[in-house]
């Protein structure tokens, strides 16, 4: 199939993918209580700005520019979060998506979805925060003998603390900090700490 790029005139300064995140309520600001316990001023759910498909485009279009000269043959991402991220990002670059998935814990490729050797592939996801799923979606790309050509994610929660050893591009970087109760400047303050999901938020 002949290789088509579908990518707009559509990168955004960080400032501005930041305030994407923030009018689809995915990026919130506020006091929260997390379910470790902790607190924090901010609170992150990707899918909710996914939840648009023409702002999901406008995300992976940022990440198939960073992308776009490599030769990318296939797109692949870890379910939940990297099938719609990777299936953007492959609509934008006008190449295929897969996904894996875990089977008895085990990352793989299912469905009948296959690699072939020498196979140009780049892995994204939605969000890391330790890159875990990333290192698993890797490994399952160099069994099948395929190319692992860079790592896209939206939102790097990392600090930039992972390397992947190769290529890497993500939207937005966030460093959410997270303290203990006692510790909270928000409590410190008297705010009032909300549970993130419940109908308030
Ligand atoms: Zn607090």
């Amino acid at each position: 199939m002949e290789q088509q790029l579908n990518i707009g005139n559509t990168k955004l300064t960080p400032d501005e993918y930041l305030d994407l995140f923030r009018k689809s309520k995915a990026l919130l600001d506020g006091h929260f209580l997390l379910t470790s316990g902790k607190h924090s001023a901010q609170y992150m759910q990707c899918a909710q700005v996914l939840q648009y498909p023409e702002r999901a485009a406008i995300l992976a279009e940022g990440l198939a520019l960073a992308f776009q000269d490599q030769g990318i043959e296939t797109v692949i991402g870890p379910a939940m979060g990297g099938i719609l991220v990777a299936h953007e990002v492959a609509k934008a670059l006008g190449v295929r998506a897969l996904f894996t998935e875990r089977e008895n814990g085990i990352m793989r490729l299912r469905r009948g979805f296959t690699l072939s050797p020498g196979e140009r592939v780049l892995v994204v996801e939605d969000v890391i925060t330790t890159g875990g799923s990333v290192r698993e979606v890797l490994a399952v790309v160099q069994e099948f003998e395929a190319i692992p050509v860079g790592v896209g994610v939206l939102v790097d929660r990392t600090g930039g603390t992972v390397d992947f050893e190769l290529p890497q591009s993500s939207i937005i970087q966030l460093n959410i900090q997270a303290y203990e109760a006692q510790e909270c400047p928000l409590c410190a303050q008297g705010i009032p700490a909300i549970k993130p999901g419940s109908r308030k938020v």
